[in-house]
């Protein structure tokens, strides 16, 4: 192999972008980008009926989040599979005229027919000596030679497929249409790819693949499977079952480097102590011959721990504008940017920011009633309102001085001041749970605090 290494990801565009496809884009362009090589992207969009134009912008989009932008310099395309049909057609005639592929005949009903009269599945090769030329609806089959074709793939090593194993399989069909085996090898011949990086379920493709880029005199490029990605269940993850699409964990407030680097490490692990690890590490670190065999567990959970530990290590500004697209209109930016130090470390994702700190910016909070019943049901609830009310009409308005009284309280009715938090807490942000409660009093400002707490009063009153 000669000059800088050509990477390429080869997603059709048939659904919205699977978070296995974003883990092999991924692999594909750490290699690319380190080695200073190039990363082109080819849309594989001969489906004409799965086919949707809409998708390849999701791709675009996508891979852009994961931060694969089509402004690198290091990004080639998008090109389309669908714009080079006639080189398609023209390797398959040569292919036929250096005597490696050959045309047949018969139906698919003969074909069964015979396959049923011997007793072996798989086309027989029937057609290899008939010296047949093109003619419509016949299809065009590549001559599989004798011996043994090895696949070196640099994540399982050496793959031996002994070739009375490979029928002589269809290039073209009888309407003339390319199949994606011949298609998918003729693009990669004519961009000059270097290196295969692509999903396990492609393997058995690599041997009949490595065939025509020998019969066609090229060396063929290294190839590289990696493994599926499985749920809880070991089951392979799967668009109705298992929530797949990249762009749903956008929209769910997953940061792009929380998802990256995750991804990574699904059937890889940096090295050192944690697997916590910033792009540019990984891309010097990440090597496919340490990329496990095994299907990696896509863990949601595990996801979901990274994303807060990336939302914690950023810088409070940035946590804010991170959260801003899922922040309801009309609020008071300055009044989230004043409490998001006090969620920042408590939420997993972006989403979770704005329902945590609601009763800061709703008229009154909504109660939830179950916190309600929970914690008003007690008898010092109400004696725990009342002198709250009474102890913050005149303390001084800051966290620590609203702490102290209550705190004061507590002690006088016999309970500790996680105990006499709880009524307040309900009173004043409608739920047992959320961020701190004397700085987001002291925040929320002591009209609006004794104005929830009298209200809260007199429900428990009545
Ligand atoms: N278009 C194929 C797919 O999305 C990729 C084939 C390849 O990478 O060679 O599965």
């Amino acid at each position: 192999m000669s000059g800088a290494p050509r990477y390429r990801f080869a997603p059709s565009p048939t659904g919205s972008f699977h978070v296995g496809g974003a883990r092999t884009a991924l692999y594909n362009w750490a290699l690319a980008h380190r080695d200073g090589g190039t990363f082109v992207l080819r849309i594989e969009d001969t489906d004409e009926v799965r086919n949707r134009p809409e998708w390849t912008d999701g791709i675009i989009d996508a891979l852009a989040w994961i931060g694969i932008s089509v402004d690198d310099p290091t990004f080639e395309g998008p090109h389309f599979q669908s714009a080079s049909a006639a080189e398609h057609v023209r390797v398959a005639d040569e292919l036929f005229s250096k005597g490696h592929a050959y045309y047949c005949d018969l139906t698919a009903e003969q074909l069964r027919e015979r396959a049923t009269m011997s007793g072996r599945q798989g086309y027989d090769g029937c057609s290899r000596d008939r010296g047949l030329g093109p003619a419509p609806g016949r299809v065009l089959r590549f001559r599989v030679p004798d011996g043994e074709t090895v696949v070196n793939d640099l994540v399982r090593g050496e793959v031996r497929f002994d070739n009375a194993d490979i029928e002589d399989f269809v290039l073209v069909r009888g309407d003339g249409s390319p199949m994606f085996l011949l298609a998918n090898a003729v693009d990669d011949m004519a961009t000059n790819i270097s290196h295969v990086v692509r999903a396990e379920e492609h393997l058995s493709n690599a041997p009949k693949q490595q065939l025509l880029w020998e019969a066609l005199g090229r060396p063929a490029p290294a190839w590289a499977h990696v493994p599926v990605l499985v749920n809880e269940k070991r089951q392979k993850l799967s668009k109705r079952r298992d929530k797949v699409a990249l762009e749903q964990y956008r929209v769910d407030g997953y940061l792009p480097e929380a998802m990256v680097n995750y991804l990574m490490t699904l059937g890889w692990a940096p090295g050192g102590d944690t697997e916590i690890v910033p792009w540019s590490e990984i891309e010097q670190s990440f090597r496919l011959e340490d990329v496990n065999h095994a299907p990696a567990f896509f863990d949601e959970k595990k996801l979901a721990a990274f994303n807060g530990e990336y939302i914690r290590a950023l810088p409070v500004g940035e946590f804010v504008a991170r959260c801003e697209p899922w922040l309801p209109e009309g609020w008071d930016r300055s009044r989230f940017a004043a409490i998001a130090p006090h969620i920042q470390s408590r939420v997993v994702t972006l989403t979770e920011a704005a329902p945590m700190v609601d009763f800061m910016f709703l008229e009154g909070p909504v109660i939830d009633e179950a916190s309600w019943d929970k914690v008003m049901r007690s008898e010092l609830a109400l004696p725990i309102l009342e002198r709250s009310l009474a102890a913050y009409e005149g303390v001084d308005w800051t966290s620590e001085a609203l702490k102290g009284a209550l705190d004061q309280i507590g002690q006088t009715l016999g309970v500790k001041l996680g105990k006499a938090q709880a009524p307040v807490r309900v009173a004043v942000t409608g739920r047992t749970i959320g961020p701190p409660l004397f700085e987001s009093m002291e925040l929320l400002g002591r009209d609006e605090t004794l104005r929830r707490l009298k209200l809260a009063q007199d429900r428990a009153d009545g």
